[in-house]
């Protein structure tokens, strides 16, 4: 088997790729056990690990910021009546944005 990349969940804490093969439909996918994200359904192996490690398009990634970045506005906007409450979505979505800027 080829190797798989890890997980692309920017929040999954431990990532644990692995391809696996449906005992009813006989479809393959990619699944990480830890986090559950998973792949469509394919016919064939190759095709579930191919798409296991094929990310999204760099032009999705703008789109994606730009989604994260008003949901954090929203939520600042939205907390303001509850003192700073700042869950861990919230601080793993800062952390996340952070780390991307730094790549940019
Ligand atoms: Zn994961």
């Amino acid at each position: 088997m080829s190797a798989l990349k890890p997980c692309p969940n920017a929040f999954c804490a431990h990532s644990s790729p692995k391809i696996w093969q449906g005992a009813v439909a006989k479809k393959w996918r990619g699944t990480c056990r830890q986090c559950h994200i998973e792949t469509a359904a394919f016919d064939t192996e190759a095709e579930a690990i191919t798409a296991w490690n094929t990310r999204a398009s760099d032009e999705l990634v703008p789109e994606l910021v730009g989604a994260l970045e008003l949901a954090l506005e929203y939520w600042a906007h939205r907390q303001q009546r509850y003192k700073n409450r700042s869950p861990v979505w919230v601080q793993d979505a800062r952390a996340a944005l952070a780390k991307h800027r730094g790549q940019g």
